[in-house]
């Protein structure tokens, strides 16, 4: 099997591990750069990401040009994933989602912070994109060109995540496997926050604790989950040998 195609299964498999935990429902979508075109990324036609498959995925620019293979329609919001590739060359996969526990944040002015140590990766320092801030209150909140796509880039900077008004998240990765680990544990950070708020007042992880968790993370916690994702959705699991570079422990900070 090719790099390109090994790569499309794993975003199948993305697609329905994220699915599956509710961070995506029949929207939402998850994109990979390519291998080896730079500037080109992968991701489905517009299908729902619990049914697509591999004939599903198609090629475009980091402009949403489709090359190649056209196999349906596809994602009207493909240009958030095309100007976040661009802007950010480190960044290999971005998750766009409307997920249910993280929209609530996006338009009460609530923080998402992390509270529990696995949700470290969202970071703490997580801004909230408003469309209408540079395209009025006459849009239907969609990124649906470069323009607004690059606007949330800008807004997005260096950061892992950024919260949409009134929409959703993206998160980016230096891989799937980290992208949709993060993407899970925003939903679940979420959900705890949600209910955490309720009882009374919040003891956020510490900057230092975050940063502590962050550098600490290896390949291996996601390795780890990765795994048991692909039981969970009948997915082949194929291993992956992980080489971050300096700073990624051997070891499974997670516990
Ligand atoms: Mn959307």
């Amino acid at each position: 099997m090719t790099d390109l195609a090994q790569l499309k299964e794993e975003l199948v498999t993305a697609n329905r591990i994220l699915a599956h935990h509710h961070v995506v429902d029949s929207f939402g979508h998850i994109s990979v750069r390519h291998p080896t075109i730079p500037g080109h990324f992968l991701m489905s036609r517009a299908r729902a990401p619990g049914v697509l498959v591999e004939e599903d995925i198609m090629e475009f620019t980091l402009e949403g040009k489709i090359v190649g293979a056209e196999p349906g329609k596809p994602y009207s919001e493909r240009f958030i994933h095309g100007a976040i590739l661009e802007a950010r060359p480190d960044a290999m996969c971005v998750v766009h989602n409307h997920s249910p526990n993280v929209v609530p944040f996006t338009v009460t002015g609530r923080k998402m912070r992390p509270i529990m140590h696995m949700c470290a990766p969202i970071g703490t320092d997580i801004p909230n994109w408003d469309i209408a801030h540079k395209f009025g209150y006459e849009t239907n909140l969609l990124v649906t060109n470069m323009e607004m796509g690059r606007d949330l880039a800008k807004t997005l900077g260096h950061r892992t995540v950024s919260l949409m008004r009134g929409h959703g998240s993206v998160v980016v990765g230096r891989s799937i496997r980290e992208t949709v680990f993060t993407s899970i544990y925003m939903e679940a950070n979420a959900e705890m926050l949600i209910k955490a708020l309720q009882m009374g007042e919040v003891e956020y992880m510490h900057d230092g604790e975050v940063a502590a968790n962050t550098r600490g993370r290896a390949g291996f916690t996601w390795e780890r989950g990765w795994e048991n994702w692909c039981r969970e959705v009948s997915r082949k699991y194929v291993a992956q040998t992980w080489d971050m570079g300096p700073g990624f422990s051997k070891t499974d900070p997670a516990g």
